[in-house]
């Protein structure tokens, strides 16, 4: 009996065809294997047993690369010829889904290490299961030549493999060897000829680790962008980084040989060691035990972000070093990294003395993504390399979704696509108020369009007005869609958590810095009962004024001055806790400018922000009170003081007090944190130890916030909260919330594929954008 068989998914470009001429041929079956516009099309000839068995071997046995979202079968009619074939694509037949780049597979980090194999030492082995993708895609279909590999022709041993079916480099559009692929150069930035006598090294990968050890900064070009790195545990390497960047405090990422050297500093779970050999091969979260890195390295966190080496060039380069090494993006502060490898000598020679470059042209800057375990799982904060531009499956009921483009936040930018019921998330951006990245972000919106052949009929945007990416979504001239910032997180994890168009609504919470909201006044800690189509403010954290507006976000101590003001007033301050360090501070800041700004909200905007009122906390235990060098830093300090003994006791008295009374005038609930003040500047009088404090406040915030879901439940108005903003970063927060929630019959919601923060905004608002104009 003929059968054919259709595969949907990501099925081409990752040699799904050889997986399957293999199983063909191991199970003695005829027939042939091709791509075409829907996916792969196989035909077999074979009994009904022998197939079946196929089917099951495909799922289990499919290349790492690929995803198959969907296997049907028919009979068929027409006679197949004896033996098993590989039916070449006709151009144009194919319409290829572009893989997210892959770490380095376990055959080829053999390969480059055995002096027998040809490709022993070559930084840029590859195969059909792991490498670059879309870093070096430059068109569709993607085939070598719409690669930045074009201009390598492969000799003739590597054009071997690529046309065996048997060998793993069937196919291997980035396939090379050290005769006809690219080749790395260690070079001195002051150019200079950096020589192998200098070093007496195997070769120039190799000069990398003795460079290192030697406690030099050296460029580094990786798979999405020239990277940065110096001994971690070298603290003056550490330093002159960090001053040479003009980045303040925060954190730079590390990369280790192997977990041998990641455990000396740092604990890993079993989850969290799966995440870090996994094909995205992201940065991830570990929280630090044992020996200490440099200072400079994550100032004020008890988190240390490490990855492992992902690409050829970076196994050979770390194989001698028995330390981490800070591996940072190639920039100056906040701009993009940097690609272009004139550029990078020009603008990263005064940081680092040596550059690691090669030949091989980077199509499109990504960042490395930064993963989190918090709550079971582990979580995407920063969707970059490895993960973009991998689609998110919408939900039941966007089937027939039109094509939108989505526009994101301007912080943590990332767009959005939809196309055939996709939403293809856009790699991190980065924040839109620096030129060079705005400049980005438009040449990223350019080419994501051209290699995803995308036309949209209608573009979605923030209701922010003075939102660049707004701005650039009104001036497109296509249909626009606003969506509300709060909306558009709570819809984003509504989307990745595959909840369907027509269930019922839900109660989002979302906590973040800052949000347009609906009523024109800034949000930031609210509780929306919302779908996909509409969301209505239900409730709020206490809206409280920002004195000196955006200086607000910057400078802590404002905060905390307009939070103790607007809750107990100068006067109650000053009766009972005179003593305390922050009321001799506040004492002396220019207080009576400050009381006519917030009296006449000139250059003080009220803001119902949960990261302002973290900040306000910070600053109170003394963290970052002056100024913040990074955006979230007071919170994250916050976070990482945390008790954990206090965070898990049993005992909820422990838990800071908060009420919910209702704003006069809209009668919208509001959380009111005036008692939990008064329990926490009490607390510093009994100079209770700050990290109780810490949990304290986590837990009081926690039990409020489940509280005001509770409240708002009424009888059976929603039965499951979803949980969105850059607050759902701290893993404190999020598990006691969740666990609280769930404790009291909801079913929760959390971002796992996109980012808590504004990165996952734009895959809502996508969602939002779709959903009303489906409705018409
Ligand atoms: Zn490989
Ligand atoms: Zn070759």
């Amino acid at each position: 009996m003929n059968t054919e068989i259709r595969v949907r998914g990501r099925v081409q470009g990752v040699g799904f065809r050889p997986a399957v001429w293999r199983l063909a041929r191991e199970l003695s079956l005829s027939g042939e294997v091709l791509n075409d516009g829907e996916g792969v099309l196989i035909r077999v000839a074979g009994d009904a047993e022998t197939i079946r068995r196929l089917l099951a071997r495909l799922r289990d046995e499919a290349p790492p690369l690929a995803r198959i979202e969907h296997i049907e079968s028919r009979r068929l009619a027409a006679p197949l010829a004896p033996g098993f074939r590989i039916v070449e694509s006709h151009p144009g037949d194919a319409r290829t889904e572009i893989a997210a780049d892959a770490g380095i597979c376990a055959d080829c980090a053999a390969e480059i290490l055995d002096p027998y194999q040809r490709r022993y030492r070559y930084p840029f082995t590859t195969c059909t299961n792991c490498g670059p993708r879309f870093s070096i895609a430059t068109g569709i279909p993607y085939d070598r030549a719409a690669t930045t590999m074009a201009d390598f022709p492969l000799c003739p041993e590597c054009a071997h493999e690529y046309a065996d079916p048997g060998d793993r480099r069937f196919h291997a559009e980035a396939t090379a060897c050290h005769a006809c692929g690219p080749h790395a150069r260690l070079v001195r930035c002051d150019g200079r000829a950096a020589t192998f006598e200098t070093f007496s090294m195997l070769d120039d990968c190799d000069a990398v680790c003795t460079i290192l050890q030697r406690g030099h900064i050296i460029a580094i070009k990786g798979i999405g962008g020239y990277q940065l790195a110096c001994d971690a545990t070298d603290p003056d390497a550490v330093a002159r980084l960090r001053a040479g960047k003009h980045r303040e405090t925060k954190p730079f990422a590390l990369m280790a040989r192997d977990f041998d050297i990641i455990r000396a500093y740092a604990l890993i779970d079993p989850l969290e060691a799966e995440a870090l050999t996994s094909l995205a091969a992201p940065i991830v979260l570990l929280r630090r035990a044992g020996k200490p890195v440099a200072d400079g390295v994550a100032p004020g966190l008890n988190t240390l972000g490490f990855m492992l080496p992902s690409t050829p060039l970076h196994v050979l380069a770390l194989r001698r070093m028995t330390r981490p090494l800070v591996l940072t993006s190639g920039n100056l502060t906040d701009e993009p990294q940097i690609t272009d490898d004139s550029e990078a000598l020009a603008q990263l020679g005064g940081i680092a003395e040596f550059a690691l470059t090669h030949n091989r042209p980077i199509a499109t800057r990504l960042d490395d993504s930064v993963a989190r375990m918090m709550d079971g799982a582990v979580r995407t904060l920063r969707r970059g390399r490895g993960h973009a531009p991998t689609p998110i499956s919408l939900p039941e009921g966007f089937a027939t979704a039109p094509d939108v483009l989505a526009c994101g936040a301007d912080l943590k930018n990332t767009f959005c696509l939809v196309k055939d019921g996709k939403a293809v998330l856009s790699h991190h951006i980065g924040d839109l108020d620096d030129v060079a990245t705005l400049d980005d972000y438009r040449a990223s919106l350019a080419r994501y369009a051209a290699l995803f052949d995308h036309a949209p009929t209608a573009v979605a945007a923030d209701r922010h007005p003075e939102y660049r990416s707004a701005k650039l979504a009104r001036q497109s001239g296509r249909k626009l869609v606003e969506v509300q910032h709060h909306h558009a997180h709570v819809a984003a994890c509504l989307a990745e958590n595959r909840r369907p168009l027509d269930a019922p609504r839900v109660l989002g919470i979302v906590l973040d810095g800052l949000g347009w909201g609906d009523d024109g006044t800034v949000w930031g800690g609210e509780f929306l009962l919302a779908d996909y189509r509409e969301s209505t403010r239900l409730g709020c954290l206490k809206p409280v004024a920002m004195p000196g507006g955006d200086a607000a976000a910057r400078e802590p101590w404002r905060n905390l001055y307009a939070h103790l003001t607007a809750e107990m007033g100068w006067a109650e301050l000053t009766m009972n806790f005179a003593e305390l360090d922050l009321y001799r501070d506040l004492a002396d800041r220019p207080r009576a400018t400050l009381d006519a700004m917030i009296k006449s909200g000139t250059n003080a905007p009220r803001a119902s922000s949960c990261g302002r009122l973290f900040d306000a906390v910070a600053a109170a235990l003394g963290l970052c009170r002056e100024r913040q060098g990074h955006e979230g830093e007071a919170a994250s300090r916050l976070e990482a003081l945390v008790c954990e003994a206090t965070l898990r006791d049993e005992d909820d008295t422990l838990a800071y007090p908060f009420s919910i009374p209702n704003l006069p005038g809209s009668g919208l609930p509001y959380i009111e944190p005036l008692a939990m003040w008064r329990a926490l500047l009490g607390d510093l009088i009994l100079d209770t130890p700050a990290p109780v404090i810490a949990a304290r406040f986590h837990k009081g915030l926690a039990r409020i916030l489940v509280g005001m879901a509770q409240k708002l439940a009424g009888d059976g108005r929603f039965d499951t909260v979803a949980l969105s903003g850059g607050c759902f970063q701290n893993k404190a927060l999020l598990e006691q919330v969740a666990s609280r929630l769930r404790a009291a019959g909801f079913a929760v919601l959390t971002h796992n594929l996109v980012p808590p923060n504004d990165g996952g905004i734009s895959l809502g608002q996508a969602a939002v954008a779709a959903a009303r104009l489906m409705e018409g």
